[in-house]
């Protein structure tokens, strides 16, 4: 193969690996903020568990004034009730005092149920701040690794850019220049294969006489329509031949 060929393939094998390396760094602060916004998501989680029982507390120990209150006014018609003289001021104190003892019942009943839902609600925050320290775990665990992550694809570029400069040192500077140019307009991508008679990237069909060029490997061809360096791959030569009258069974 024609030498330069050979070194602008290898050439673009760097520039897409840089171009997929940088990429994936790119993307870095975006998945910072995800892991970033799952912390945040189970810290809200533990809040509004929090919010809800003291919310319960709250509604709790007002009810729980009520019933004093209540029982003050109960404790007030039971001593009224002994200094009664007629039977009619008699009965209508039993009956204030009735409706006093169904109020603190009712009350009571819904201390009862306030106190059952805070039970719940705090098992909810126990659960949510569980929740929230594997979450930090996770998320703590998930940062290393990207940090890891960056500073591999640091390390493969900083390796890339000294290979390329190396590999271009060895190129033509005409056909150094003809890639550049090629890669720079056609998104990074300045060589291609040829196969079937086309140009595999931008899918134009090459002139019967320009591919058979191509299939020889041994200049710099570009293609008609995208003008990227054509090359081209022989058939594997492990490539099993037809074994015409060879029985398989
Ligand atoms: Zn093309």
């Amino acid at each position: 193969m024609n030498p330069d060929l050979q070194r602008v393939i290898a050439l673009q094998r760097l520039d897409s690996a840089a171009a997929d390396a940088q990429r994936r760094l790119a993307e870095e602060p975006e998945r910072l903020k995800a892991i970033d916004a799952r912390l945040e998501t189970a810290r809200q989680h533990v809040a509004d568990a929090k919010a809800r029982l003291a919310e319960n507390q709250t509604v709790r120990r007002n009810l729980e004034k009520d019933v004093a209150v209540q029982q003050g006014r109960l404790s007030k018609y039971r001593d009224q009730l002994m200094a009664v003289k007629t039977n009619v001021e008699y009965q209508a104190m039993q009956k204030e005092i009735g409706f006093a003892q169904a109020e603190v019942k009712g009350i009571e009943d819904k201390v009862l149920e306030r106190m059952l839902e805070g039970d719940e609600l705090a098992a909810a925050v126990k659960r949510a701040e569980t929740e929230l320290a594997a979450e930090q775990k996770s998320t703590d665990a998930d940062r290393r690794a990207l940090a890891g992550d960056v500073e591999a694809l640091r390390t493969s570029l900083e390796k890339n850019r000294t290979e390329r400069a190396e590999l271009v040192r060895g190129i033509d500077p005409q056909v150094l220049a003809t890639y550049d140019l090629v890669s720079r307009r056609r998104n990074g991508i300045g060589v291609a294969e040829a196969r079937d008679g086309i140009c595999t990237i931008c899918h134009v069909r090459l002139r019967p006489q320009v591919f058979n060029n191509i299939r020889r490997n041994d200049s710099i061809i570009q293609c008609d329509s995208c003008q990227r360096i054509l090359y081209f791959v022989p058939a594997a030569a492990a490539q099993t031949p037809d074994r015409v009258g060879q029985s398989t069974s």
